[in-house]
């Protein structure tokens, strides 16, 4: 039914969100000695994202991406596959080698975001996690190719998936980064 690759996880409808899924174990592609990391408890403001950095799955225009707590996530097997994919971005991506999934990516520095790690919840060998609720840097997939000509398209693809399509985060992540910042500059009573 959907015109456009969104992403495996949208398009074929969600399955239902478990609200007792108290997390799980994400595997990678590798059909040998997959890396795998276990998220304890639940994900949190799961989203598709357009950017250039998340990891996508083949022909998807979109990631799937999600938070949770780093001191939630421990590397279960083969750790020794994973490498940062660029260290000197503000989320550490820890990529496989070998099949090039994203299985997590802490933010180390000072930041909002800082203490959280993110995860792409379809690599969950479970099913159960909260689904995606909206989109985010939905322009930028331009940037990886995407015909600027169909974006009126891919927004309204996004919205009928019940995904509020935004070109940044969602207000409600904008507004609290915004508010860290106030209160480390000293605008807002910390
Ligand atoms: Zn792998
Ligand atoms: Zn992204």
């Amino acid at each position: 039914m959907s015109s456009i690759a969104i992403h495996p996880a949208v398009d074929s409808g969600f399955r239902a969100t478990d609200a007792a899924f108290t997390g799980g174990t994400l595997v990678c592609k590798c059909a040998s000695n997959p890396v795998k990391v276990r998220i304890k408890g639940d994900i949190a403001h799961n989203h598709a994202c357009g950017c250039t950095k998340c990891w996508k799955p083949e022909g998807a225009a979109f990631s799937v991406v999600a938070v949770a707590p780093t001191e939630s996530v421990e590397v279960l097997e083969n750790g020794n596959k994973l490498a940062v994919v660029d260290p000197a971005a503000l989320i550490q991506r820890h990529a496989c080698k070998e099949c090039g999934v994203h299985m997590y990516g802490p933010v180390e520095r000072e930041h909002p975001f800082q203490g959280l790690s993110f995860v792409h919840p379809e690599r969950f060998q479970e099913s159960g996690w909260a689904k995606p609720t909206f989109a985010a840097f939905v322009s930028s997939i331009i940037e990886s190719g995407f015909d600027p000509a169909k974006m009126d398209a891919v927004r309204a693809q996004l919205k009928a998936s019940g995904l509020e399509p935004y070109d940044c985060l969602s207000p409600g992540l904008m507004d609290y980064i915004a508010t860290w910042t106030a209160k480390k500059s000293g605008a807002l009573a910390a």
